[in-house]
């Protein structure tokens, strides 16, 4: 069982000529809706990838909420943690001109709110917790704590880089996934100097699994007593978005039916390769069955 404890949104998408500046209107013509939310992306990336997932998070008392609930509920994901609270479910406004460079506005909402406390009592032994970064860091640290107390596994998906004292989160989880621009961002705010291979070998000598997402590259990762480094298998990719959150989760399902790292590190590769083939985020979120074919 896989409990994703995140950040669950509506993207409200428009096309628009081109990006307005400050003060500006630019008119679109229709706008599209999507779920989105890395907490909720990940959640369905890790039940199509095969696994029991319950999502614990918060939607406002608005119409997106079950909008932003409505893929997770048809994947078969437990939502019965999913806390309906006074205020907005989280949002992201975003405009897309015709060469697809975007500007996003996001409203927390809800997801500003959400607490650790409604994890406890939730986990057994061997049970794994996946976290990422659009939900207070406090409140990750303390459900990573419950989940390792119960002699769970935390997988730690520090994106976007939360602001804070990152080295409480690093003590409990088991393993961090990050790409290589958040490998930068916390390698410098560690003081450590030198390239991803460096920040994966510190890092895991620290006594956890590092994971680095090298988009079309692949991946590279470092154990306490391993290094792992593959390429990521060649797709014809057209929407990179949710290649990683395909990924995490993923990787997150096979490690929670406990296959080898290196299995589970490879089908996460083919998972974040095959969401690279169909636009959007959920939408992209590959299947067990093509996954499990591309990594063999
Ligand atoms: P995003 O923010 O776009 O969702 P990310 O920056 O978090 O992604 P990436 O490292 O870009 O993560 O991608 C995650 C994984 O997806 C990579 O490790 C790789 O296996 C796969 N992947 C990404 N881009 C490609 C690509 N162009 N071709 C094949 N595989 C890819």
């Amino acid at each position: 069982m896989i409990t994703v404890f995140g950040s669950i949104n509506l993207d409200l998408v428009v096309a628009v000529p081109r990006l307005p500046t400050a003060g500006e209107t630019v008119s679109g013509r229709d706008h599209q809706t999507f779920p989105g939310g890395k907490g909720a992306n990940q959640a369905l990336a890790a039940r199509r990838a095969g696994a029991d997932v319950r999502f614990i998070g918060a939607v406002g008392q608005d119409s997106f909420a079950e909008l932003a609930l409505l893929n997770l509920r048809e994947a078969g994901v437990d939502l019965s943690g999913v806390r309906t609270m006074a205020g907005s479910t989280g949002l992201a406004l975003i405009g897309i001109d015709p060469a697809g460079e975007n500007q996003i506005i996001v409203a927390s909402g809800t997801n500003a709110r959400v607490e650790a406390s409604w994890l406890e009592g939730g986990f057994g032994p061997g049970q794994t917790l996946l976290v990422q970064g659009e939900v207070p860091l406090v409140e990750v640290i303390e459900g990573a704590r419950l989940a390792r107390d119960a002699a769970g596994t935390v997988i730690w998906n520090p994106a976007p880089v939360p602001e804070g004292d990152l080295s409480d989160c690093l003590d409990v989880a088991g393993t961090v996934v990050v790409n290589v621009s958040e490998a930068a961002e916390i390698g410098g705010r560690l003081g450590i100097a030198g390239d991803t291979e460096t920040f994966a070998l510190k890092l895991a000598e620290g006594g956890r699994n590092v994971i680095v997402t090298l988009g079309a590259d692949g991946v590279l990762a470092r154990t306490p007593t391993a290094r792992y480094r593959f390429a990521s298998p060649a797709v014809n990719a057209v929407d990179t978005t949710g290649a990683g959150d395909a990924f995490c989760g993923a990787l997150a399902a096979a490690l929670d039916r406990k296959t080898s790292f290196e299995r589970a590190l490879k089908e996460g590769a083919a998972a974040g390769a095959l969401a690279c083939t169909v636009t959007g985020a959920q939408s992209s979120a590959p299947h067990l069955e093509d996954i499990a074919r591309l990594a063999d």
